[in-house]
């Protein structure tokens, strides 16, 4: 089984982390019904929030609706957050009226916002009330997206972490494969766990809610996503077991988290060679193309995709950059740990966010390209900064082998452009 070899001056597990609890500019959890709505296909969203939550999810996703969209807001008005109407009624009858509309749905999330969570709406005893009501047709849960309480990535972990509770319980021995991950993405991955004899495997988030996805003390399940940390702590209260590895990132991440899996479940040597060789070869290929623009240049990343220590690992160790400040809005060894192992010593490690400290370390760095929100890209950007935004690498797909070369590709662009901007100053 081929396992990467830890850096020679060792990992960054044990640095010391700057831990900063200030303002941060990130986007809420809501965000994350953007791609959750597309993978689950007999999922509906809706939004228990403002005017302002329903532009976040029209801006972010409106325009991608060919079909009826299966997202809405119910609109608590200036009265309801006054505490003037019973809101509960209201919501309850803004579900009656879609779900007799929509005979599609089957999960109904009701997804908390910055209002609801302040006017102390309690969406779970709404999604038990209305769960009782319109059982075994339509499930109904509750989690929170509101900007109060996450960041973008975590909306898909509450989401997720909402469902575990409710799985069917198994005995079997399964592969639990956790995140949602883009279907041509998924199917890559499944294509090579069957390659390597392993299954059966579920999945969670599944397509629908008749998949077969169960949990019980014999399911191992490997996390495809690095801000998955309230749902691996609802698996493992329902007794199932982690498996630690790095993320599928790059050529070396990949076959790092396929190889965990492959030791769990007891594939030999050989096969792993022999299904792994030609992607490898092809993925360290399409990753050298852009290592060429990466290799030497410096990097810094804000908290924000909760991606951003297992990228550092990828863009450092297979592409050549030297990372000065990897902050991450969460650290979590069970998670994090084994990418933090591999990434050479050196960077700051950072866990949270004060924007205004963290403006003035990236100002005195420079470094050659910046990782960061939406918000901070453009100011960055008038200062010279070439920066790269981190939410498309959530809306990119970037994991395993056959995606390697995109995902370097994704921080050579503001680089090469930079280059391109400078030589036409020079002309
Ligand atoms: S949940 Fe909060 S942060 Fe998100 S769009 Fe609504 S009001 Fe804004």
């Amino acid at each position: 089984m081929s396992r990467p070899e830890l850096p020679a001056a060792g990992g960054c597990r044990s640095a010391p982390v700057l831990k900063e609890r200030g303002q941060r500019e990130v986007f809420c959890g809501l965000t994350g019904i953007v791609w959750l709505h597309r993978k689950m296909q007999d999922a509906f969203f809706l939004v228990v929030g403002s005017r302002t939550c329903a532009h976040l999810l029209q801006s972010a996703a409106g325009v991608m609706i060919f079909a009826e969209p299966r997202f809405g807001t119910a609109i608590l008005e200036e009265a309801d957050l006054a505490g003037m109407a019973d809101a509960q009624d209201e919501l309850d009858r803004e579900v009656e009226r879609l779900l007799s509309r929509r005979p599609d749905i089957r999960q109904l999330f009701l997804v908390g916002s910055c209002p609801s969570e302040v006017i102390k709406l309690d969406l779970s005893k709404a999604a038990e009330r209305l769960s009782a009501r319109h059982a075994p047709r339509v499930r109904v849960l509750n989690y929170s997206g509101s900007g109060i309480e996450t960041t973008f990535t975590e909306g898909e972990d509450a989401c997720l972490a909402a469902m575990v509770p409710v799985l069917p319980e198994t005995q079997e021995r399964e592969l639990l494969v956790v995140g949602a991950l883009p279907d041509v993405v998924e199917d890559q991955m499944l294509s090579l766990l069957s390659g390597l004899g392993i299954g059966p495997v579920r999945l969670l988030p599944a397509r629908n809610i008749d998949a077969e996805t169960a949990v019980g003390p014999n399911t191992a399940y490997a996390l495809a996503q690095p801000f998955l940390g309230e749902t691996h702590e609802a698996l493992a209260r329902r007794g199932a077991r982690h498996i630690p590895a790095p993320f599928p990132y790059g050529e070396e991440g990949t076959t790092a988290w396929l190889a965990a899996i492959a030791t769990e479940f007891g594939v030999s040597p050989e096969r792993f060679a022999e299904v792994t060789e030609a992607p490898r070869a092809r993925a360290r290929k399409a990753v050298a193309a852009a290592a060429e623009t990466l290799a030497g240049k410096s990097l810094f990343f804000f908290p924000d995709s909760q991606m951003e220590i297992p990228l550092a690992r990828f863009l450092s160790r297979e592409c050549g950059m030297e990372p000065l400040e990897v902050a991450q809005p969460y650290i979590r060894d069970a998670l994090h740990g084994p990418d933090l192992d591999l990434l050479p010593q050196g960077p700051r490690i950072a866990e949270g966010q004060d924007v205004d400290r963290q403006l003035d370390r990236a100002r005195a760095d420079r470094p050659d390209l910046t990782v960061c929100g939406l918000g901070l890209a453009n100011p960055l950007e008038a200062e010279g900064l070439a920066t790269k935004w981190a939410i498309e690498l959530v809306f990119t797909p970037v994991h395993f082998y056959e995606q390697a070369g995109d995902l370097a590709a994704l921080f050579a662009r503001p680089i090469r452009r930079k280059q391109a901007l400078r030589l036409e100053a020079a002309e």
